[in-house]
């Protein structure tokens, strides 16, 4: 566990995330949290944020400008820099999810990585192991620190898929451009999705689910996972 000078922990793990700071942006209601999130990340002045939102923008208008894709871009950034740059590729690839933050999040990890993971063995970089923060809900002693400390800056707001996405990142704050009703009023259904999401599986509109399908079996699978002794907590 880090603790700052005065003895107040640091901030960690999503569980025990608390309310948004006003770096730059939002009325100062949280002396406590912002002052302990600055001790952790660079601070980011307002002129910055504006840059990165305009170069997620840029992205966005360059994929319409090619035909490579949807109006989005994003670009995930660490202390003050840009570490990761995506935007909406689904017309160039023919591949429904390559959506502008889910290849920015994909970009930051492989730059913050120290090589390719897959099959090294490695578990550094985003892998590398965090302790919980103190008083954290989080059953798990230590997580994966992912992309903790970084912010995304998207055109638009996030679809859910992305913004699961951001999640699993553990990024710490999103900032976004247009929202979910102007990409609706150019055709794109996320607020839909939005709402299907909140249905109970077998209720879903657009999907039919079958929860529960063989699912004795599939908790084998559960069961290899809890058995691990050796397993990477992430
Ligand atoms: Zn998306």
């Amino acid at each position: 566990m880090m603790i700052l000078p005065d003895g107040t922990p640091l901030p960690g793990a999503r569980h025990n995330k608390g309310p948004p700071d006003d770096l730059a942006i939002f009325p100062s209601r949280h002396f406590a949290t912002r002052r302990i999130q600055q001790a952790v990340m660079a601070v980011i002045d307002l002129e910055s944020r504006k840059k990165f939102l305009h170069e997620a923008v840029r992205l966005a208008r360059e994929s319409v400008e090619n035909g490579w894709g949807g109006p989005f871009g994003a670009v995930v950034v660490r202390d003050g820099e840009i570490i990761g740059r995506g935007q909406n590729r689904v017309l160039l690839t023919g591949i429904p999810i390559y959506h502008a933050e889910i290849t920015a999040i994909m970009d930051a990890c492989q730059r913050l990585n120290p090589k390719a993971l897959m099959g090294s063995g490695s578990q550094e970089g985003t892998l590398g192991l965090i302790p919980r923060p103190l008083g954290s809900a989080d059953r798990a002693p230590e997580r994966a620190r992912m992309l903790q400390g970084c912010e995304i800056y998207i055109s638009g707001a996030p679809c859910p898929m992305c913004m699961s996405a951001i999640y699993w990142a553990r990024i710490d704050r999103v900032f976004f451009g247009t929202r979910l009703e102007d990409a609706s009023g150019i055709g794109f259904d996320d607020a839909f999705q939005y709402e299907d999401f909140r249905l109970p599986w077998t209720e879903r509109q657009a999907i039919r689910c079958f929860p529960d399908f063989e699912r004795d079996h599939a908790l084998t699978a559960i069961a290899a996972w809890a058995a691990k002794t050796d397993r990477h907590p992430y």
